[in-house]
């Protein structure tokens, strides 16, 4: 059967659909119905199912599979690396599951994991799984308040960190950074968990609240950790979006839908049989790291590599030497890092012996034509785009080689993967935007399995969010799209505003606000602009609050991107601050940031007619000539 008939029979007949393919996993009671859509636009797959992810993704594969490798952690950064077949992922499970209850945490209990990319990291996620914990990986990457802000909404019992991440070189102690976020918390957790890397000298830890794991172990290293058989529709893990509107979102997932859409897409999608190996250089930070390095490949019974370090150290051939050490198979990475190898020899990668290597797909941002062509050329393989987010938890917008694979077309993240009844509206209308006409991408209600299910206790703000923008119920991807004669979608742009620094997500409105709290700025307005390298960077304009000298301007413009960089980490320092007297805005109040970045970028600024002040405008021009 080809693609449009499996699309045609997922969207006609989801219930009969999603019911076999509920069979790809283990259910230890099997559902009593697949579908509950009485409540829309809240929906429940596989009502009455038990299961649970850490069982499927490890002990289910101990028979067939125990001594095939389950976890790979390469780092280029310590120079180790570590391999866990899957019996021994099993042992070091629980193990940590049983750290994990000595210090409190039970069934519905959440954990927040705060690591660097390394294996121990992918076990508490297991671990938490197996005892029915939910847990909350925050990016090892994020400061201390986006750290804190992330603890206030999931209240864990128990922070699960690391002595330290280490980025080009460099090490970063984590431990001063949870101390400072704890004293900020309103909820902080009683216990953190500490991994020791043995990267920032001797453990300090604080009093009783903190543990080191390696203490903790000893005495439960032959624990035996029973499965949590959990409804499919209890939350398996919280996961927070870049925040765009000041307060991240917690993005809530049940169990079983997502086990299950995950087993569906490991074959379509990603082409990927058990014991055939996947490589994701994602975070485990960020939902691709959750679906694709972690929960995905282990419950297809594959092997999955966890790559910490930079693509081009020790040299831009290291992921390639991954890929023919390990027979590499499908590949999952993000055009950022593409274009990063694209400044170096494609001899680094032709040299290895590729043979094994079908795929690689790329996501999280635009791909761009010539970054496409480049990297498809040099591999001689089809290079997917692919598009999806955070709260879809696996692909809207993909080509399907495992089922049957339509031909790539450039800048097309290609066509509705199964389950997604796709549509994209015109906004004016609230209609179905003709071929090849711009409009919003929606998903037509149900949401398929594995879509988040709420936002973590505002189940007000999940509808107000998605699913408020049309006059039929349906969630707004909150992206433009078009979509062609043929079905291929093309992604637009986003219809409210964040920046992507190297494919890092940053709200302008968190950036905003996290310039505003030096006292000496009146207002500031952010927005990305383009950058060769990392896709874009953040610049900031600003008004203060009383009459300054350009010396003191300058001074207060270094202090501001200082405030940026500690409470929201490196990633979001500023390029550029440029102090001015006033910001471009509408008559209703609301800042012109596209005609900003417009300017900032040397286009034309476009329509100015709801523009209240034209003199601010004009002054943002001289500032943009003069320089920072
Ligand atoms: P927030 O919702 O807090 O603003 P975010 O949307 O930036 O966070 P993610 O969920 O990680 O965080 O990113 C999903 C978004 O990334 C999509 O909505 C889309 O705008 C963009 N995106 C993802 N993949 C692609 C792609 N292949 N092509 C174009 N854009 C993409
Ligand atoms: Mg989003």
């Amino acid at each position: 059967m080809h693609y449009e008939d499996w699309y045609r029979r997922s969207i006609e007949t989801p219930e009969e659909f999603w019911g076999e393919q509920a069979k790809a996993i283990h259910w230890h009671r099997p559902p009593d119905r697949i579908l509950d859509d009485s409540n829309p636009p809240f929906r429940r797959w596989f009502v009455g199912g038990q299961t649970n992810l850490c069982f499927n993704a490890v002990d289910r594969h101990l028979e067939a599979r125990g001594d095939q490798l389950a976890l790979v952690g390469w780092s280029s950064e310590t120079g180790r690396i570590r391999e866990l077949t899957y019996r021994q992922l099993h042992r070091e499970v629980n193990v940590f599951a049983a750290v994990l209850q000595s210090l409190g945490a039970s069934r519905g209990d959440r954990v927040v994991i705060y690591m660097p990319h390394t294996l121990d990291a992918a076990i508490a996620m297991l671990a938490c799984a197996r005892i029915g914990a939910i847990h909350s990986v925050v990016f090892g990457g994020f400061a201390a308040h986006n750290l804190a802000l992330r603890i206030d909404d999931a209240r864990p019992v128990v922070l699960v960190t690391a002595d330290a991440g280490i980025r080009g070189g460099k090490v970063i102690p984590f431990l001063p950074l949870v101390d400072e976020a704890l004293s900020r918390c309103k909820h902080p957790p009683a216990r953190v968990l500490v991994v020791d890397r043995g990267l920032a000298g001797p453990l300090a830890l604080r009093g009783d609240r903190n543990v080191d794991y390696a203490s903790a172990r000893q005495g439960q290293e032959d624990a035996d950790v029973p499965v949590a058989w959990l409804e499919s529709n209890e939350p398996s893990y919280i996961l927070y979006t870049s925040g765009t509107t000041g307060k991240p979102k917690g993005v809530q997932r049940d169990v079983g839908g997502y086990a299950v859409a995950l087993a569906l897409s490991m074959w379509s999608v990603y082409d990927i049989r058990p014991g055939q190996v996947m490589f994701s250089t994602s975070d485990i930070g960020w939902v691709v790291g959750h679906s694709y390095n972690v929960y995905g490949p282990l419950i297809a019974g594959a092997t999955s590599i966890l790559y910490e370090g930079l693509p081009t150290s020790p040299d831009p051939g290291i992921w390639w030497r991954i890929v023919e050490r390990y027979g590499v198979r499908t590949m999952f990475s993000s055009p950022t890092a593409v274009r990063v190898l694209k400044k170096h020899d494609p001899a680094f990668i032709t040299d290895r012996d590729l043979s094994g290597f079908e795929y690689l797909f790329l996501a999280g941002e635009p791909l761009d034509e010539p970054t496409a062509r480049w990297i498809s050329d040099v591999l001689g393989k089809p290079v997917i785009d692919n598009y999806w987010q955070t709260e879809t938890g696996w692909p809207v917008l993909t080509l399907l080689p495992g089922l049957d694979m339509n031909p790539v077309r450039l800048g097309s993240p290609g066509m509705p993967n199964l389950g997604y009844h796709l549509r994209v509206i015109d906004e004016a209308t609230g209609e179905d935007a003709p071929a090849g006409d711009k409009g919003v991408l929606v998903i037509q209600p149900p949401l398929p399995p594995g879509c988040m299910t709420t936002i973590w206790g505002d189940d007000q703000r999940f509808v107000d969010s998605y699913f408020s923008h049309f006059r039929e119920l349906l969630y707004s991807s909150l992206d433009w799209a078009i979509r062609d004669a043929d079905g291929y979608t093309f992604i637009l742009g986003r219809t409210d505003d964040v920046i992507n620094v190297a494919g890092h997500r940053l709200g302008t409105r968190e950036i905003e606000e996290s310039v505003s709290r030096h006292p000496d700025v009146a207002e500031a307005a952010v927005i990305g602009v383009h950058d060769a390298v990392k896709g874009q960077v953040p610049i900031v304009f600003a008004t203060l609050r009383r009459a300054h000298t350009d010396a003191e301007a300058g001074e207060t413009a270094a202090q501001m991107r200082k405030v940026v960089v500690d409470q929201l980490g490196g990633v979001a320092r500023p390029a550029r601050v440029y102090v001015v007297n006033a910001l471009p805005k509408t008559r209703s109040g609301k800042l012109l940031r596209r005609s900003l970045q417009a300017l900032a970028e040397d286009r034309d600024p476009g329509d100015l007619s709801t523009l209240d002040d034209p003199g601010a405008l004009e002054e943002i021009r001289r500032a943009l000539q003069r320089g920072p």
